[in-house]
């Protein structure tokens, strides 16, 4: 018999991508734009970024400082790829999103990882990024919003940051802004190069339409830098997959250019999503969610009922434990917190219905209040 398993782990929108963009790929196959495009993307669309960058971001960028990847994940690759070398130190603070260390990692270099407390909300404080840079470290990763824990750094906080890089002109610094417009404070997302123009020189943003715009298939990444940075990444891209898919840069031109209105209603949206998510788990004794101001994961730990007993009498040893007695007992699925660097924390993506989530809230409530000593 099928089980009735509630899944909470997609990382990615369950909206449709917008009909006015699906509408400029048909058009662009209609048109016959069915050939390669330059490796660092069609002209249209790397204007667009540059529009983008000024209009959203107050950024100045020339077109020859932008690239278009096959995903968000393709640019963060080639900027490791083509500046980390064996024994360079990268900084990531932790929790972090799971590929950074791994790409590190495989071209040779040491993922330093920095981490973040929940008391701080899970942002690394200027004393402790000051306390980790050595004069191997090549980069730090910043992800704001975060993916896994929604956390988002404000004008101030980046600036804090940023004073501690100044003194350290070796540092560069690639911030993952992939879920800058899920921001529910009301504030829009601090940039740390608008924050400290100097820094510009010295830094890869690293945006894209997947998850804004729900495109998550459509792959479709772009960065912006340096222009001899983008030129190293440009030599790496052509020599693996040369221009993403030429529809879907098309359609991206549009995402970027057409109607934005869609974001603010998908925004509210998402907004009320994790206010359920929130409120329903301060029923759920022993996990503390903190409070997420982003992307539309929340991340709680489950640290207080670690070696406590689950309602079958196993011992809950890490959040991968309460992960699998989750799904076993009540048929919800999480993604436990280990991949992301924080063993006693999971996941819980609030890209579901309401109806879903107070479900899934439900029984994860109901599985806390079996779980006995
Ligand atoms: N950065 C973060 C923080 C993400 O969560 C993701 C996707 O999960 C990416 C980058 C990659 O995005 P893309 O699907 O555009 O490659």
């Amino acid at each position: 018999m099928g089980r009735n398993v509630l899944a909470l782990n997609a990382g990615q929108p369950d909206f449709d991508t917008p009909a006015h963009i699906k509408q400029a790929a048909i058009a662009a196959i209609q048109r016959g734009e069915t050939k390669y495009t330059p490796v660092a993307g069609l002209r249209q669309l790397r204007e667009a970024i540059v529009r983008k960058l000024e209009r959203e971001n107050g950024l100045k960028y020339a077109v020859q400082e932008t690239i278009v990847g096959t995903g968000g994940k393709q640019v963060i690759a080639n900027g490791i790829l083509a500046t980390v070398e064996p024994g360079d130190e990268v900084i990531i603070p932790a929790p972090y999103w799971v590929s950074y260390p791994e790409l590190v990692s495989m071209c040779g270099g040491t993922p330093v990882i920095l981490s973040a407390s929940a008391a701080d909300g899970y942002k690394v404080t200027p004393q402790q990024l000051e306390s980790v840079i050595t004069e191997r470290t090549k980069w730090i990763i910043l992800n704001s919003p975060s993916n896994p824990t929604g956390a988002v750094y404000t004008e101030q906080e980046l600036r804090a940051l940023a004073a501690v890089l100044l003194r350290h002109p070796h540092v560069w610094t690639m911030t993952d802004e992939l879920y800058e417009h899920l921001i529910y404070t009301g504030e829009p997302a601090a940039n740390l190069v608008a924050v400290e123009p100097s820094l510009r020189d010295r830094t890869l943003i690293v945006n894209g339409v997947s998850k804004a715009y729900a495109m998550t298939g459509w792959r479709i990444g772009y960065g912006a830098g340096p222009e001899h940075l983008i030129r190293a990444m440009d030599v790496i891209q052509s020599q693996v997959t040369t221009g993403a898919c030429t529809i879907s840069q098309w359609a991206a031109v549009e995402a970027l250019d057409g109607d934005q209105s869609f974001l603010g209603e998908w925004r509210e949206i998402f907004k009320q999503r994790r206010n359920i998510v929130l409120d329903s788990l301060r029923e759920a004794p022993g996990i503390d969610c903190g409070n997420p101001d982003g992307a539309f994961y929340v991340f709680p730990s489950c640290a207080q009922l670690l070696g406590l007993k689950a309602p079958d009498g196993s011992t809950l040893e890490t959040g991968q434990d309460f992960v699998r007695e989750l799904l076993e007992l009540e048929g919800v699925g999480l993604v436990g917190g280990a991949g992301f660097g924080a063993p006693a924390n999971f996941r819980i993506s609030y890209a579901a219905s309401e109806q879903q989530l107070l479900e899934g809230c439900r029984r994860i409530v109901r599985f806390c209040k079996a779980i006995t000593a």
